[in-house]
């Protein structure tokens, strides 16, 4: 059995201090990763963003879907406005 310590890191993106514990240095270890750079906040924000391009990017065709929702919605937000003049006297 290994002994490890919780360790302090500097994230890369935060530039905020980060606990990289010690349960975690050992699951790094046992799975061959290099130590984190980045706290779990901009590690996790950073995942979001990639998935985010991922799906952008693979689901070109789908844009014009995202559109007509897009366009949906400033409809809607269109249509309230006669309803509230109306009811003005
Ligand atoms: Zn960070």
């Amino acid at each position: 059995m290994s002994n490890y310590t919780d360790r302090s890191i500097t994230c890369k993106d935060c530039k905020l201090d980060f606990i990289f514990s010690a349960g975690e240095q050992e699951f790094y270890e046992t799975k061959g990763f290099q130590d984190p750079a980045r706290c779990k906040t901009c590690r996790d924000a950073r995942k979001i963003a990639k998935q985010v391009k991922e799906a952008v990017s693979a689901g070109e065709s789908n844009t014009t879907s995202s559109q007509e929702t897009v366009a949906q919605f400033w409809n809607e937000e269109g249509e309230e406005q006669p309803h509230r003049q109306r009811r003005r006297r």
